[in-house]
């Protein structure tokens, strides 16, 4: 893997080797001792990161995770106004004339598929930050680390996504990911016109993993091991007026199993109330802060590379 574009990259043994590894910076970050040692390791590399959306989790994480091993940063934050995309530079010329400044650029962008081009042009590793509908393959890497430190397996497991599913990257690379294991089933919550895509769909059925579409949040939440909710991605929508309206509360975690969790990619508008914040299975907070351990797993994988 010279590259991070897409989920299907993430198989099982390169989760299990970068999940390992977080696992082990996790434990170096709690010491000075640890961290100093961190902060040895890269002091060579330097990564761009180039952002044509807003974000606030994945770049501050991605230059965190940078940082904690020791690289340098440097950093467009809204690259669409800021970056000579404006005077009409391809994406191939960018990369390449960045690729003179970093030894790897992580890239969010707007248009779905432009991260493959980019990383086509690219003499640097690459690294999918989010591209429009398409994927966002490191939010996958972290949704799972999430998942096996919350509920100890990636086996078994029965996902309920919820929201804004059409228009959502996170949950078109998780579902891909978490297709790989053993046992998994999905129940897609939502409406007819924010339905996961028939690609994805396809794919589940292809690898003969079970999944149901329904709009009962109660029903579907109380089977659930693993609760994934989402906002409507208002900024992608042709028709304004949509409304997903599928919201967990305090009711609906009653009725959940006590072994269970929450998760949401963030940012979360109003399809989770605030009193659910408090409850235990409540780890969308911890799901955020696991971003920098994978993150600075997966650039030391992609840095190792032969
Ligand atoms: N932060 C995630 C993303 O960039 C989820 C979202 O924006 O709703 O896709």
């Amino acid at each position: 893997m010279q590259h991070l574009v897409a989920a299907g990259q993430l198989t099982p043994e390169v989760l299990t080797e970068l999940i390992a590894k977080a696992e082990e910076y996790r434990k170096l970050l709690e010491t000075t001792d640890g961290r100093q040692q961190l902060r040895a390791l890269y002091p060579d590399k330097i990564i761009a990161t180039l952002f044509y959306e807003p974000s606030t989790r994945t770049r501050l994480s991605h230059e965190s995770a940078a940082q904690r091993l020791g690289m340098g940063v440097v950093s467009t934050e809204n690259a669409a106004e800021f970056s000579s995309a404006i005077k009409g530079e391809t994406i191939e010329d960018t990369v390449r004339v960045v690729a003179g400044y970093a030894d790897a650029i992580v890239i969010r962008h707007k248009e779905t598929g432009i991260v493959d081009r980019a990383a086509a042009a690219s003499p640097v590793p690459v690294i999918n930050a989010g591209d429009g509908t398409g994927e966002h393959p490191t939010q996958a890497l972290l949704d799972v680390y999430t998942i096996w430190r919350e509920m100890g397996t990636l086996e078994g497991l029965n996902i309920v996504m919820g929201g804004d599913l059409a228009h959502g990257r996170t949950v078109r690379s998780l579902a891909q990911v978490m297709s790989n294991y053993k046992g998994t089933s999905f129940t897609f919550v939502t409406t007819p016109q924010l339905r996961m895509g028939d690609d994805i769909k396809q794919l589940l059925g292809e690898r003969g993993v079970s999944f149901t579409e329904t709009n009962d949040v109660h029903a579907a939440t109380k089977e659930a091991d693993v609760v994934y909710w989402t906002r409507l991605q208002k900024e992608r929508l042709e028709d304004p007026t949509l409304e997903a309206g599928f919201v967990i509360d305090e009711q609906v975690m009653a009725g959940m199993k006590e072994k269970s969790v929450i998760m949401h990619p963030l940012p979360r508008v109003d399809e989770i109330t605030a009193g659910v914040d408090a409850d235990p299975r409540a780890a969308y907070f911890r799901q955020s802060h696991n971003g920098v351990y994978v993150r600075m797993a997966l650039l030391d994988y992609l840095f190792s590379q032969k």
